[in-house]
């Protein structure tokens, strides 16, 4: 079997989308998991204007995932890096014009004229007439295209479809697919402007670049027909197709903005971490066992096959990315964890001077993060001059009255050595001295120091903050109202 090549090859027009992050990670992973090669080609015949910025994200966002490729862009996203390149298709324009050209040659191409109007005119007659709705074009005869071509105009080049017959391939993911070419249209391959479309330009490619498997969304299955045909006109080896199912909404809708963040880069923004994104697009359309959920990129590796992706549409959840994320926050080291927050901390405008106590900060609310974006904001009785009260923590204080006895704890913590277990033995006799459920007084203190129910262990709090906020916050509950 010939080494095995995969490919990814997005349009850029801008960030990289979730489903295009999916669509390469599963060709990346297809390659790896068999020692093959990953091309990063880009298909930008369409987008020239402003498509360095959209090639620059997109090779940044595939960095940050950690999916490497072998040929294609190089790292600055300007140069091409291979032996079959360039891959930019904006600059294998001759390229294609040499294969229609041949097309020509064959009588396989034509030239039309038509506007967009008289194609849309004409498609619509059809359907009305009960005729086939397949396209065929007008083709220009030698003296229309001289005439046209002497003001200056340029056709259009359809590709003949074979008008009978069936074009059948295997799909690795959804099995024997069959069209019948009656129903193809003769589809343009290359436009008046001399831009070939992307029917064309892919299938050029990704026989030249040698691509054995194509891996893409089963939004293009029916492009693949017309993509066989060219190849088989053309004489072209044939890649193998895997077609892996869209990636919905929860409403069952093909995932947009409408519902939430679709860019992998606004992922970034929140705090996920690459390996937890990793894992969790791996499961959109893949399963190892049905039941496995965590793999390190390493295991989705050895295990990923094409025989274990489903053809039913994957639902994008945020719930679960969100615990995913939990779950590899959980497990980084502290020292990561804590730099990857730093930014987030300091555009909520927490000034960190003190790295060991940030580090300390981080190790006790990292258990239970589920994005580094959230955890300014669940941290930011830390760093604030006062408290300000929830409504959950008001009713936890004032649970039995006003706490009368805060006064006397505070004036034992100030003369208190201020360690986790030192704090825990003292708050524990105070509690059994006061007479006060231990657990109640837990309450009290956590909504004077934090004005929160939920915080890191209360000692660990009370530890960060020190002794001096621990007792001024204290004296300052004193004043509290229960209004
Ligand atoms: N440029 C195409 C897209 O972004 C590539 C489709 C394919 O993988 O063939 O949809």
């Amino acid at each position: 079997m010939p080494p095995i090549r995969t490919r990814f090859a997005p349009s850029p027009t801008g960030f990289l989308h979730i489903g295009g992050a999916r669509t390469a990670l599963f060709s990346w992973l297809y390659a790896r998991s068999l020692g093959g090669a990953f091309v990063l080609r880009i298909e930008d015949t369409d987008t020239a204007r402003g498509s360095q910025e959209s090639v620059d994200m997109l090779i940044r966002d595939l960095k940050w995932l950690g999916l490497d490729w072998d040929e294609g862009p190089a790292a600055d996203g300007h140069a091409s890096i291979g032996p079959l390149g360039p891959y930019f298709q904006s600059q294998r324009l001759e390229i294609y014009a040499g294969y229609l050209e041949l097309l020509k040659s064959k009588n396989l191409a034509y030239p039309t004229f038509e506007s967009k109007a008289e194609v849309e005119a004409e498609k619509e007659a059809a359907i009305k007439e009960g005729r086939t709705p397949a396209y065929v074009g007008h083709e220009a005869s030698p003296a229309e295209m001289a005439e046209k071509t002497a003001q200056g105009l340029k056709p259009a080049w359809r590709f003949r479809v074979p008008e009978d017959g069936v074009t059948e391939f295997e799909d690795l993911v959804h099995g024997k697919t069959r069209f019948e070419n009656k129903l193809m249209s003769d589809f343009v391959i290359v436009r008046s402007d001399g831009v070939p479309t992307y029917n064309f330009a892919a299938a050029v490619d990704d026989s030249l670049m040698g691509i054995t498997h194509v891996i893409r969304g089963d939004d293009h299955l029916s492009n693949t027909p017309r993509q066989i045909c060219l190849y088989r006109a053309l004489d072209l080896v044939m890649p193998a197709f895997a077609h892996i199912p869209m990636i919905l909404g929860p409403d069952k809708q093909r995932l947009s903005k409408r519902h939430g963040a679709t860019a992998v880069g606004e992922y970034e923004t929140q705090g996920f971490l690459p390996e937890a994104l990793v894992n969790y697009l791996a499961l959109l359309g893949w399963s190892f066992d049905d039941k496995t959920t965590l793999f390190s990129i390493e295991e989705l590796v050895s295990k990923f096959s094409l025989e274990r992706v489903g053809k039913h549409a994957a639902v994008f959840d945020t719930v679960k990315l969100e615990w995913m994320n939990g779950q590899y926050l959980k497990k980084a080291p502290v020292e990561r964890v804590a730099e990857l927050a730093k930014p987030h901390f300091e555009r909520a405008g927490f000034l960190i001077d003190d790295p060991a106590w940030f580090l300390r900060l981080i190790k006790s609310v990292q258990e239970k993060a589920r994005t580094l974006a959230a955890l300014p904001l669940e941290c930011a009785f830390f760093f604030s001059e006062s408290v300000s009260l929830s409504p959950e923590a008001k009713e936890k204080f004032f649970a039995a009255g006003h706490p009368a006895w805060l006064e006397a704890l505070a004036s034992q913590l100030d003369a208190a050595a201020f360690d986790e277990s030192s704090l825990e033995v003292l708050v524990r006799a105070f509690a059994e001295a006061q007479g006060i459920k231990f657990k109640d007084l837990v309450g009290v203190l956590r909504a004077a120091l934090s004005g929160q129910t939920v915080t890191p262990g209360l000692f660990e709090t009370m530890a960060l903050l020190g002794k001096p906020r621990c007792v001024a916050r204290l004296k300052a509950a004193l004043e509290w109202k229960n209004d």
